[in-house]
């Protein structure tokens, strides 16, 4: 089990390489956000407004291996 997790503002998100089966949805989908040239290669720190959270929600929700998983910060 290798997931680890990338922080932002609003969520996180986590990431398990051992289960991406490299479909590039991420990539396609935010790629303010998800770039694999960057390091580290997922910046939540982009996803700075709750409407960029939401479509990181929708993105994170389309990974079709499961290598992706949102991390909802606690309500304060
Ligand atoms: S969408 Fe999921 S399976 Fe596809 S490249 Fe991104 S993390 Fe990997």
């Amino acid at each position: 089990m290798t997931r680890k997790t990338y922080r932002g503002p609003l969520v996180d998100v986590s990431f398990d390489g051992e289960v991406c089966r490299h479909a590039a949805e991420c990539v396609r989908g935010m790629p303010e956000v998800f770039d694999t040239s960057a390091r580290p290669w997922i910046n939540p720190e982009v996803a700075s407004t709750p409407d960029l959270a939401d479509r990181l929600r929708e993105v994170v929700g389309r990974c079709p291996s499961g290598a992706l998983a949102m991390v909802e910060h606690p309500e304060s």
